[in-house]
């Protein structure tokens, strides 16, 4: 392909709204252009990325036993409210009327679409199990769509769905696209971690997700540091067995704390560590009040509050709900003497003594609180984020945290979609059951974002051999020099006959300016055709390594072969 045959529009600058480098990169390097918040252009670059990772992932996902098919984007109303999202989803499922003001969603993910699809055309065990899957764009209205194509309100996605008439079938699966999730990963370059994202009621194995490494990284991995445990931070169990805080057990008493209203601020003016302090916090879970008891230096986990209570929605109340319910602000909240809503707290909290907690009252707190004698807590249990320094819950080594972009996941639905919307087979004794689901998706546009993440230097992107947009960069530097463009043509059409994807610069610019949009790109191997045209002779250049050489056209092939099986 020639560069002034194509659209690469380059920029020279950092775009002001673009904070991280693959945002910028793919911005600068004209792979990229916003149509609206969240909405992208892929241009022609990146359309060969995207071109690449789907590749990979369609081999793998065949290999693995999946079939291919497409989906509609628009989808209608009526699926999404038999199966309940249409009412649980909120803002983010972009909804839309048709002429006939008939309600449509645009899918953000496909469940509803493929339960319904399989339920009208299977019917029996015989044909199961079965292993379907689609790449295709999504739509979702995040509520902060950031970072590019990281986090885009439409995306594309590969997303695949399993049905089987055994939990044994579906586990076996689930291990295939394991696997081939490993594989895509890998075979993208990238460095990321499989780490389990839900430990609660299914028990631990029950989906993974796929994290790549990264100080962007909007999700936080807790991950063991003498074991293979990782985890999403969100999931983690905590497991320590906590200790009694003090053995004096003495009066209650209320002090003042005039303007001390953090657990910092509270615990310095009494000369109290922040273990001492009960952090209190009125949730509202789902329609229900809950006051949240976490040790000061702790926070709490509203995935694990939402869970305890099997709740949709676990958020914080406001300062005017808690006002109206509790009659006092945020900051002077505490346990003791509160009736009218329900009281959980963490495990910490049972075995602290002579705590300092709000008082329910501004600018007071109360000194030498303890449990059972001055508050009740229907529940303790595991209510907090694990941090660093605890217990690995696998039991073997710390926790040490990581960043992490999250690439895909994998997920064991069971009949969560089939039992909702009737997807039912009938099993060796003629009897009705319900089909056993799991659902497995890869960000592909994210995916291509975070390999720029951990590909690039100060110069621009430094594209993995076989996620790169082209093999080669063949430069003419003067275009003008009969010599020059004589032996880019002659280079050009030999390296395409040898079986290279390669993108010349045939422009009219400066030498300096076509340096430049060639390492912003990042195509593996340049080869650059200058003033020793004349002898036969170009320049080889590694972008990985920056390594340069110079080369007897005769050679090249040779040359270009050996680095590129070298990267
Ligand atoms: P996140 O927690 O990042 O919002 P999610 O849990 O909502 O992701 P899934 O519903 O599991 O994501 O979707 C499957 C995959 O689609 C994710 O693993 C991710 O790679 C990708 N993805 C999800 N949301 C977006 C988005 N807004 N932009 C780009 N890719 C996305
Ligand atoms: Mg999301």
């Amino acid at each position: 392909m020639k560069q002034s045959k194509i659209l690469i529009p380059t920029i020279k600058e950092n775009p002001a709204d673009a904070d991280i480098k693959s945002h910028q990169l793919l911005l600068r390097a004209g792979f990229i252009r916003q149509n609206a918040s969240g909405i992208y252009s892929y241009l022609p670059l990146a359309h060969k990325v995207l071109r690449k990772i789907e590749a990979i992932v369609r081999e793998e996902m065949d290999l693995a036993g999946g079939v291919e098919l497409l989906m509609p984007a628009m989808q209608a109303a009526e699926l999404w409210q038999e199966s309940g999202r249409w009412y649980s989803y909120g803002p983010e499922l972009m909804r839309l009327k048709d002429r006939h003001s008939r309600d449509f969603a645009l899918g953000a993910t496909h469940e509803e679409v493929i339960t319904s699809l399989v339920r009208d055309e299977i019917k029996t065990y015989k044909k199961l199990p079965i292993t379907l899957y689609q790449i295709q764009t999504k739509f979702r209205d995040e509520k902060r769509p950031r970072f590019g194509i990281l986090r885009g309100r439409e995306f594309i996605m590969k997303d695949a769905y399993s049905f089987h008439s055994t939990q044994k079938s579906l586990d076996d699966i689930y291990e295939k696209m394991y696997q081939a999730y490993i594989n895509i990963f890998s075979r993208c370059g990238l460095n990321f971690r499989a780490v389990i994202a839900d430990s609660g009621a299914m028990g631990g194995k029950d989906t993974h997700e796929f994290m790549v490494l990264s100080e962007v990284g909007e999700d936080t991995i807790a991950y063991s540091d003498s074991s293979n445990y990782a985890a999403n931070i969100e999931m983690a169990p905590v497991i320590t067995k906590y200790e009694k805080t003090s053995e004096k057990i003495e009066e209650l008493e209320k002090v003042k704390t005039e303007n001390k209203k953090t657990i910092e601020e509270v615990s310095s003016f009494l000369h109290v560590s922040a273990e001492q302090c009960i952090k209190s916090l009125l949730f509202k879970v789902d329609d229900k009040y809950v006051l949240v008891l976490v040790r000061g230096d702790h926070e709490v986990n509203d995935i694990k509050l939402k869970n305890l209570f099997g709740a949709a929605n676990a958020e914080l109340a406001s300062a005017d709900e808690t006002k109206e319910i509790l009659g006092c602000t945020i900051g002077s909240l505490g346990p003791v003497g509160i009736s009218n809503v329900d009281i959980v707290a963490d495990n910490a909290i049972e075995n602290i003594t002579s705590a300092v907690c709000g008082a329910n009252e501004e600018d007071y707190h109360y000194k030498n609180v303890n449990p059972i004698r001055d508050f009740q807590v229907s529940q303790y249990t595991d209510l907090r984020f694990i941090q660093e320094g605890d217990l690995s819950p696998d039991g073997n080594g710390t926790i040490l945290f990581a960043k992490g972009i999250e690439v895909g996941h994998v997920f064991k639905l069971g009949t969560r979609y089939s039992e909702a919307m009737g997807a039912t087979y009938l099993d060796e004794n003629g009897r009705n059951q319900p089909m056993i689901m799991g659902c497995y998706g890869i960000g592909v546009s994210r995916t291509m974002a975070s390999i720029v993440e951990q590909y690039h230097d100060e110069n621009g992107i430094v594209w993995p051999v076989n996620i790169a947009p082209f093999d080669l960069h063949l430069i003419a530097v003067n275009m003008k020099d009969d010599d020059q463009s004589a032996l880019a043509e002659e280079l050009y059409s030999r390296l395409k006959e040898a079986g290279y994807d390669l993108l010349m610069d045939d422009r009219q610019e400066r030498p300096g300016v076509k340096f430049a949009d060639a390492d912003l790109i990042g195509l593996p191997v340049r080869i650059t055709v200058g003033k020793k045209a004349s002898e036969g002779i170009v320049e080889v250049k590694v972008r990985k390594t920056g390594e340069v050489q110079e080369v007897y056209k005769e050679q090249l092939a040779d040359t270009i072969s050996n680095i590129l099986t070298s990267l």
